[in-house]
């Protein structure tokens, strides 16, 4: 479970971008979060993955508190929003990056590989590095990394944005099926309205850095809890 307690983040002086966010997500669920540019999804979830500090609350990992546990100590995997590859690296290495951090061994690192690049349409460019991809190619590469890794949290930051509409439907199902198939609990953000209604099994809306209405999707089109819900989801009136 990643559980947060009144979770607080000011760059500056009391201006919070995230704002007493307090949520328990379960093991195993699919955790979706949405709200408008600049409402905090990512600063949350990079203090969830420990690339930010927390100003104020805690964050609790399989029940443990996890505000200074190192990214590496957190057992997840995070998506980027711009998908952070290392640029020296080929496909094939950024992909098994995380599995010899791991320790993992060579026919195994080998393998997930190549499931992962088949599963994402990758096969081709292994070899390749980033910079001589598309950005839908090396947002797949940064969800092949996700994916091979198969820790038990995964968080996602818009890992579908920059595909086309035929693929990010694919992947809306592939991520679902595997996060399923592999109980991951899946902390996922993205503005789409489709991905926000079809793949989670609780949304949490999110305004200013504060929690709007948390619940399952179709509860919460129904029966938004305030007209910034409303508008944002597009429920009828
Ligand atoms: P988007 O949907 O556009 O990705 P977001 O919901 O992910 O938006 P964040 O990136 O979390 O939003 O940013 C939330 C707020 O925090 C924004 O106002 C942003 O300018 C501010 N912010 C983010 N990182 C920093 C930083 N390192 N220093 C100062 N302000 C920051
Ligand atoms: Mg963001």
């Amino acid at each position: 479970a990643v559980e947060l307690d009144r979770v607080t983040k000011s760059f500056e002086a009391n201006t919070p971008v995230v704002n007493h966010v307090s949520v328990k997500v379960e093991p195993g669920e699919f955790f979706v979060l949405v709200g408008p540019s600049g409402c905090g999804k990512s600063t949350l979830l990079r203090m969830i993955a420990g690339l930010e500090s927390i100003s104020n609350g805690s964050i609790y990992i399989d029940h443990q508190q996890a505000n200074f546990l190192p990214p590496s100590k957190r057992n997840l995997s995070m998506v980027f929003q711009n998908y952070a590859l290392y640029p020296h690296l080929s496909v094939e290495d950024n992909i098994t990056f995380g599995l010899d951090v791991q320790k993992i061994k060579k026919y195994e690192r080998k393998k997930r590989c190549s499931e992962t690049a088949d599963l994402l349409g990758l096969t081709d460019y292994l070899k390749r590095k980033p910079r001589h991809l598309s950005g839908g190619q090396r947002q797949r590469v940064a969800l092949a990394r996700a994916i091979a890794s198969q820790t038990p949290i995964c968080l996602m930051d818009e890992p579908l944005s920059n595909l086309d509409a035929k693929l990010r439907a694919y992947m809306r199902s592939e991520i679902r099926k595997l996060q399923r198939k592999l109980q991951m609990t899946m902390i996922y953000v993205t503005h789409d309205q489709i991905e926000a209604m079809t793949m989670g099994d609780r949304m949490m809306v999110i305004n200013e850095g504060e929690i709007q209405q948390i619940g399952n999707p179709i509860d919460v089109y129904n029966a938004p809890s305030n007209t910034f819900v409303a508008h944002f989801i597009g429920s009828p009136p």
